[in-house]
């Protein structure tokens, strides 16, 4: 694998295009992880930050910030992390980034519950120029580029939660809230946010990780 170093988002998003098919290398635990080959991978660890500080009523988190830095700062909000926690690997923790994570929208994402929960802006770089979108717009898919920030409320109250057959295996589901606010995800049948009980959106399937019925009655018990 080719691994071209932009130093910045401008140098970042035409090397894009003139490789459509080269995926971001952020932390690199998805890019690098087995069953992947690319022929050429852009490292975006010089041009997006992963800066998290305060504004007068917001959190900024860099698009680069590792899971373990999310965990660890008192400035992070408490549902993202309790969320970061989630990844029970150190060495994973270090080096999975908070973009990266996002970018994967995935229905067992550490963070998937929380960023929806939390609803966070999201600045993203596109071909046309600087975007925001919601993180539930994003994570739907319907906004789309590379993940710059994410920009949160400040004093968020909130919790994540997650349940799955131990510590060190994958979760079988996740459920976020803040303040009215709720998320949930089951791994193989997507996720959903809006009241507590949106979770019966999902489309429940059975997987390695449980029964569409354990699942459901599992996010019908988390709040
Ligand atoms: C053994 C193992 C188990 C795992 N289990 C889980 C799990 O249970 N839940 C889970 O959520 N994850 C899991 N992961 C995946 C992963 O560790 C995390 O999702 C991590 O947060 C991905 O971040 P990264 O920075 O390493 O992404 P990378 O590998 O660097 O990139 C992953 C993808 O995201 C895109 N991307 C990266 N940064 C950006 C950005 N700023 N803007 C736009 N696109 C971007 C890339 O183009 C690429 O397609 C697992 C990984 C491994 C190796």
């Amino acid at each position: 694998m080719r691994i071209h170093i932009p130093q910045s988002i401008a140098e970042a998003m035409s090397m894009r295009k003139e490789l459509p098919e080269a995926p971001f290398f952020a932390g690199g635990t998805v890019v690098y992880a087995l069953g992947h080959s690319y022929d050429d991978a852009i490292d975006i660890s010089k041009a997006v930050g992963s800066e998290i500080f305060h504004t007068m009523r917001h959190v900024h988190i860099g698009a680069m910030a590792s899971l373990e830095k999310i965990r660890l700062s008192e400035l992070s909000p408490k549902v993202l992390r309790d969320a970061a926690s989630f990844c029970p690997s150190l060495q994973q923790r270090n080096a999975a980034t908070i973009g990266g994570n996002a970018a994967q929208r995935r229905d067992d994402g550490y963070l998937t519950a929380a960023l929806l929960a939390s609803d966070p802006t999201v600045v993203l770089m596109t071909e046309e120029g600087k975007a925001e979108a919601t993180v539930s717009d994003y994570l739907a898919g319907r906004a789309d580029g590379l993940i710059l920030e994410f920009v949160f409320r400040k004093n968020l109250p909130g919790e994540a939660r997650r349940i799955g057959r131990s510590s060190h295996a994958h979760m079988a589901v996740s459920g976020a809230r803040v303040g009215d606010a709720y998320a949930y995800t089951a791994s193989s049948s997507g996720f959903a946010s809006g009241g507590k009980d949106c979770w019966q959106e999902l489309g429940f399937k059975d997987d390695l990780l449980g029964s569409a019925d354990y699942k459901r009655y599992l996010l019908s018990v988390m709040f």
